[in-house]
């Protein structure tokens, strides 16, 4: 018996002016709000690592925010440079899979 594979971004491009356009391995697509990307990062610097408490708030994140630069890390997740100076923001495959309305 094969397990069922996990799908995967087969593209993230820019998609309108404040989105990110992800098209997945099942052929799902789906804009995501850039800002509530920003908001969800879950790097040491916005969660801690041990309380699982979000230090990052909402309203630390400015609307103007952008990716400047997403990149493929190994096989399981995003790395995401941000317009703010925030950088590295790692986001695992099943977390942008969930914030796609899917079941991750
Ligand atoms: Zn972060």
């Amino acid at each position: 018996m094969v397990a069922k594979m996990k799908r995967y971004p087969s593209s993230v491009e820019k998609g309108s002016e404040k989105t990110l356009s992800v098209t997945w391995s099942d052929g799902q697509k789906a804009d995501l709000d850039v800002v509530e990307l920003r908001r969800a990062c879950v790097c040491a610097h916005c969660v801690d690592e041990h309380t699982r408490e979000q230090i990052l708030k909402a309203e630390d994140v400015a609307e103007t925010v952008r990716p400047i630069r997403v990149r493929n890390l190994g096989r399981y997740a995003l790395m995401i440079d941000w317009t703010d100076g925030h950088s590295s923001s790692i986001y695992s495959w099943d977390a942008l899979s969930r914030m796609s309305g899917g079941e991750g």
